[in-house]
């Protein structure tokens, strides 16, 4: 029987999209082989290859003067492709800080380049998103770099940033949770392993305008403009997992796309973020308007029951509650491929563990 699965990541995929794939595994659709064993430029896996970019231009009504990028590495190897492709020679870059994931990419820019950070919520412990009229931005900054959704600590934007300079920003935790206007960034990026598909891909939509420009010694692996026109194809790219989001994608629009996850996302928020607040016994230290709406994180009254609690979930069926190994606690994340009924499961198991604990 499956759990449910409150990885922040690898995290849930969909119950009917894994059996999809397990119906289609040894023989792709008559082929007489499985998807994985088959080659990239081959007319099937490019066919499956095109349908997933479509299906995803079509979710995330993207431009069509921005390039998708089906890259490896991960999220984190875009800390260093983002200054490498964008952030010229006496050029500066803007980062805000808003947690662990924003410092990660701000100490790797600074490995390629000038970076400024133009504002950080450290002071407040990350507990809130510093408003807009208080960064300092560059003039002629070559980009401005946001984490909209931490992840570890659960915080997550409430605007989206107005900038002269192009807005780069990572949607690791938070890409198809919720509609967005894909014409207001210059490039976004985010790995797949949380709301989009297996791990092994990254997912890199970038302006056409932005690329063509990387800095000299840029590998060619992570030069966009030489993704772009080997059609994220100048090796091997990760099939397997290319096509399984592509089934994910075709999942969303049978669910009604990102309009409908955002509806039963923001439910599920409001169940889990409800009860914690009126609980007395859990607690969540986020300022109410920059609450994550995948990540959330959470103390019991008594840090020493943390361990009783996890054993005791786990053995109902819900997994992975411990928060990230930086910051203890608890933390539940729940993406497009958690269901209502696991989060009101969930609740359900807090409210008996309070009552007996508390
Ligand atoms: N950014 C964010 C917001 C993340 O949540 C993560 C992974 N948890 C990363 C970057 C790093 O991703 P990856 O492991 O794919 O490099």
């Amino acid at each position: 029987m499956r759990a449910y699965n409150f990885c922040a990541g690898p995290a849930a995929l969909p119950t009917a999209v894994l059996e999809r794939a397990q119906t289609e595994l040894a023989e792709w659709h008559g082929k007489g082989m499985s998807i994985m064993e088959m080659s990239h430029r081959s007319a099937d896996f490019v066919g499956v290859a095109d349908k997933a970019e479509a299906d995803l231009r079509s979710l995330m009504a993207i431009p069509d003067n921005y390039k998708v990028l089906f890259l490896q590495g991960g999220a984190s190897l875009q800390f260093s492709a983002i200054p490498l492709n964008l952030l010229a020679a006496g050029q500066t870059a803007d980062y805000v800080d808003t947690g662990i994931w924003s410092q990660k990419a701000i100490e790797e820019a600074q490995r390629f380049g000038t970076v400024n950070v133009a504002a950080s919520s450290k002071a407040d412990q990350y507990h809130s998103v510093p408003a807009q009229g208080e960064w300092k931005l560059t003039k002629n900054a070559a980009y401005v770099h946001v984490t909209p959704n931490e992840t570890i600590g659960g915080l997550m934007y409430d605007f989206v940033p107005e900038t002269d300079a192009p807005l780069v920003a990572d949607l690791s935790s938070i890409i198809l949770a919720e509609p967005i206007d894909v014409s207001k960034f210059g490039l976004i990026y985010a790995g797949a392993q949380k709301n989009i598909g297996p791990a092994g891909l990254t997912l890199v939509i970038v302006r056409e305008d932005l690329i063509g420009n990387a800095q000299s010694g840029t590998p060619a692996l992570m030069d966009y403009a030489a993704q772009a026109k080997n059609g994220s194809m100048i090796n091997t790219p990760p099939t397997f997992a290319w096509y399984l989001s592509g089934l994910v994608f075709e999942w969303l629009q049978e669910q009604g796309g990102v309009t409908a996850m955002q509806r039963i996302n923001q439910q599920k928020a409001n169940v889990l973020y409800g009860y914690i607040d009126q609980s007395g016994f859990y607690a969540n230290p986020i300022r109410t308007a920059n609450r994550s709406l995948m990540n959330v994180p959470f103390t019991l009254a008594d840090a020493a029951l943390e361990k009783a609690f996890l054993k005791e979930s786990e053995a109902a069926g819900l997994l992975n509650l411990a928060g990230h190994r930086s910051v203890g606690g608890m933390r539940a994340s729940i993406y497009n491929a958690v269901p209502l009924e696991g989060v009101q499961a969930l609740v359900d198991f807090m409210i008996e563990f309070a009552r007996k604990n508390g």
